[in-house]
């Protein structure tokens, strides 16, 4: 507002510029009288400051009110073409967490990297999709869709907040309103193939934007990496205002990085080149912010599936398990207790993603990881598990704990 306003007074009261000018002094000459001209402005604006404040937020109100109506039209093709889910389960989820974040992303202002950066509140409704698809959409004025496969897919409560709020994201930088600024010559015929895009690939379907020749200009600008990175960064904002672990935004990523490196062979079998690792890029981006914020990132707090799980046996013994696989099995009367406690290290470990080398064995009954212990091998153990000897126990534990080692390594070493 009070750019075009001074833009305007300038506009207006500036001299016309020489026609015959070649001389680079007209510029200078210029300056003093434009110097003039913005001081005047400035003086005038703050005399109507009352007023002006007044007018902005008034124009904000129906920037908001013009997404909402938007997004609206755009709910009615949704639901018209597709069929709402009628999982009370996930209904209920998707509302709960949603409404969270929606109540923390309607009073906190974040940092935008792209998109509208005054904190515009949306009335915020969620609302669930049939079908097994991972994925999650958005329409301006926080109109959010997500699919029953993405409920059943994510690890907990956290890595789905991590989505919703990329999804509010979007919706709170006006993403929509802020491409259409930006792309005004191509708006009036591009803005409803962004929409449908959006709808028919949502958050995994970039595809879709970058096989149509409509938008080879629109994806020429770049602009839904930025938009989605703006998403990561505003979203992740709202994580750390929230009850969540921002830690599962990154770890959500990193599944989809991994779905995405999967897809990327298939597709290059079928002849289908893709040239933007977007979600390995984006996972890159969550680190160096999380890096940046200070927030230690820890997997095994935010995601079950960096986290040793203990089962009980109905002997009494306990075994440890790491997405699967059976690491070790703890014997004897205060097995549970001692499981407990190498639990709290292996998770401490896995979480550095150390290499594969760092893992050994200092005596027979002694594993180490990065020189600390890790875990001691009793007797018990061996007869718990019915190994021949404790040695034969101890080189059983080290194949194990490198086998979870080079399966982290698989998954994010992409992200270190
Ligand atoms: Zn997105």
């Amino acid at each position: 507002m009070l750019n075009s306003l001074l833009f305007a007074a300038i506009i207006a009261t500036a001299p016309a510029m020489p026609t015959d000018s070649g001389c680079t002094a007209c510029a200078t000459a210029l300056e003093p009288r434009l110097e003039q001209i913005v001081a005047e402005a400035w003086a005038s604006v703050q005399d109507d400051a009352p007023a002006i404040s007044r007018v902005a937020d008034k124009r904000h109100q129906a920037d908001i009110d013009k997404d909402i109506e938007m997004g609206r039209k755009y709910t009615e093709i949704v639901e018209k073409e597709y069929k709402l889910s009628t999982d009370q389960d996930h209904i209920e989820r998707v509302n709960r967490i949603g409404g969270h974040l929606a109540e923390v992303a309607n009073r906190t202002p974040v940092r935008v990297s792209w998109g509208d950066s005054r904190l515009s509140p949306f009335p915020y409704e969620f609302k669930v999709l049939e079908g097994e698809d991972i994925n999650a959409f958005s329409l301006p004025g926080g109109f959010i869709y997500v699919y029953d496969g993405l409920l059943t897919s994510t690890d907990g409560d956290d890595e789905l907040a991590g989505v919703l709020a990329h999804e509010i994201a979007h919706a709170s930088l006006r993403h929509i309103a802020t491409f259409q600024r930006e792309q005004s010559r191509l708006s009036t015929w591009t803005l409803p193939a962004v929409i449908a895009a959006i709808i028919l690939g949502g958050e995994t379907g970039h595809g879709v934007l970058m096989g149509s020749q409509l938008l080879t200009q629109a994806n020429a600008s770049g602009w839904h990496i930025n938009a989605e990175k703006a998403a990561d960064y505003a979203g992740l904002q709202y994580m750390i205002k929230s009850d969540y672990n921002p830690v599962a935004m990154l770890t959500m990523m990193e599944r989809l990085a991994r779905n995405e490196r999967f897809r990327a062979s298939t597709m290059r079998t079928l002849g289908i080149f893709q040239t933007h690792p977007l979600s390995r890029d984006r996972a890159d981006a969550l680190t160096a912010h999380l890096k940046d914020l200070g927030i230690p990132i820890k997997r095994s707090l935010a995601s079950t599936v960096y986290r040793v799980d203990l089962r009980d046996l109905p002997n009494g013994a306990v075994e440890a398990w790491f997405d699967g696989r059976k690491l070790y099995t703890f014997g004897g009367s205060n097995a549970r207790a001692r499981s407990e406690e190498a639990a709290k290290k292996l998770n401490d470990f896995f979480d550095q993603v150390p290499e594969l080398f760092e893992v050994q064995s200092r005596e027979a009954d002694v594993i180490l990881g990065r020189r600390l212990p890790l875990l001691k091998i009793e007797p018990e153990d061996v007869a718990a598990v019915g190994a021949s000897s404790m040695e034969e126990l101890n080189r059983n534990t080290i194949n194990s704990i490198k086998s979870v080692l080079y399966l982290l390594a698989y998954r994010i070493w992409d992200t270190r």
